[in-house]
C-alpha cells in the first residue's frame, strides 16, 4: 500500500486511424503523491496531452490501470469518470477555456452547478469571492475576460479549477499563451498553491523554465517515460518562500488567513 493520490501502471493508449495503430503511450507506470508539484515535459507529440486526458478522466487507457484517489477509474462508466472529474480534478488550459460575455464571479461559480455541492447561493458566491481573493483578482469579480490580460483571465481559470476543492489540478501548457512576466506570476501562483494548500498539481509544459519551477519532472519519449527527476532546489522551497515570490495580492496575508 502507498499513499500515492495517482498510480498509473502500465497504462497503454492506441489509436486506430483505418487500418493503422497508432501506439501513442507504451507502457507508463508512475506514483505522484499528495502535495507533489510535477511537471510532464517530452517533445511535440511524445503523449504528454494524451496521458494528461487520462489523468483528466477524459480518455480511457486502451489498457492499464489508472487508480486516483483509491479508486481504479479505468473501468468506470462515463457517468461516474464525470462524477470524478467534477469532484476530484480541476483542469486549466492554455487557451483558458473561458466563456465571453461572463463575469469572473460567474465564471469561477459554475462548475458548483454540475456537483451537489450543497452549497446555497449565498455560499457558493462567498466561495466564489474568497477564490478570486486567492488569485489576487477581488477588484474585478464583474469584469469579463475581454477586459481582463491573459494572465488575470488564467488566474480566473485557476479559480474555477479550485471551485470543488479538488485534491489535484491539471494544467496543459497553462503558459503556452503568456509573456514571461506573467509566466512567472502564473507559476509563483502555482508553488504557492502547492505550498500553502498543499494542492497536488501536475504541470505539461514544453517549456523547461516552467519544469524548473516544479519539485520534481517526469519526461516522456516516444509515449515512455524517459527520466524522473527530484527537483531538490525547489522541493526544498517552503510554503513562506513560495508567497513571497508570488505579488502581494495573492499571498495568504492578503485574504486574511494567519500565515
Ligand atoms: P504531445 O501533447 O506530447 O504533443 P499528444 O499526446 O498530443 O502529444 O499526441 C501524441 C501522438 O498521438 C501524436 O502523434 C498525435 O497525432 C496522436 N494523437 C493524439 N490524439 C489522437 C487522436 N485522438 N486520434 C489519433 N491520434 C492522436
Ligand atoms: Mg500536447
Amino acid at each position: 500500500m502507498t499513499d500515492a493520490l495517482i498510480k498509473l501502471r502500465d497504462i497503454r493508449r492506441t489509436f486506430h486511424l483505418g487500418e493503422i495503430d497508432l501506439q501513442v503511450l507504451r507502457g507508463i507506470s508512475l506514483d505522484i503523491n499528495r502535495g507533489e508539484l510535477v511537471s510532464l515535459t517530452g517533445p511535440s507529440g511524445s503523449g504528454k496531452s494524451t496521458l494528461m486526458n487520462i489523468l483528466g478522466c477524459l480518455d480511457r487507457p486502451t489498457s492499464g490501470e489508472y487508480w486516483l484517489d483509491g479508486v481504479e477509474t479505468s473501468g468506470l462508466s462515463n457517468d461516474r469518470r464525470a462524477m470524478i472529474r467534477n469532484q476530484k480534478i480541476g483542469f486549466v488550459f492554455q487557451s483558458f477555456n473561458l466563456l465571453p460575455r461572463t463575469s469572473a464571479l460567474e465564471q469561477v461559480m459554475m462548475p458548483l452547478a454540475y456537483t451537489a455541492s450543497g452549497l446555497s447561493e449565498r455560499e457558493a458566491k462567498k466561495r466564489a469571492v474568497a477564490l478570486l481573493d486567492r488569485v489576487g483578482l477581488a477588484q474585478r469579480l464583474d469584469h469579463t475576460p475581454a477586459q481582463l490580460s491573459g494572465g488575470q483571465q488564467q488566474r480566473i481559470a485557476i479559480a474555477r479549477a479550485l471551485i470543488n476543492h479538488p485534491p489535484v489540478l491539471f494544467a496543459d501548457e497553462p503558459t503556452g499563451n503568456l509573456d514571461s512576466k506573467t509566466t512567472n506570476e502564473i507559476l509563483a501562483m502555482f508553488q504557492a498553491l502547492n505550498a500553502d494548500e498543499g494542492i497536488t498539481i501536475v504541470i505539461v509544459t514544453h517549456d523547461p523554465f516552467v519544469a524548473s519551477h516544479t519539485k520534481r519532472n517526469v519526461h516522456l519519449i516516444d509515449g515512455l517515460i524517459d527520466s524522473d527527476t527530484p527537483n531538490e532546489r525547489m522541493a526544498r522551497l517552503t510554503a513562506g518562500e513560495a508567497a513571497q515570490r508570488a505579488p502581494a495580492s495573492m499571498s495568504p496575508s492578503a485574504t486574511g488567513a494567519t500565515p
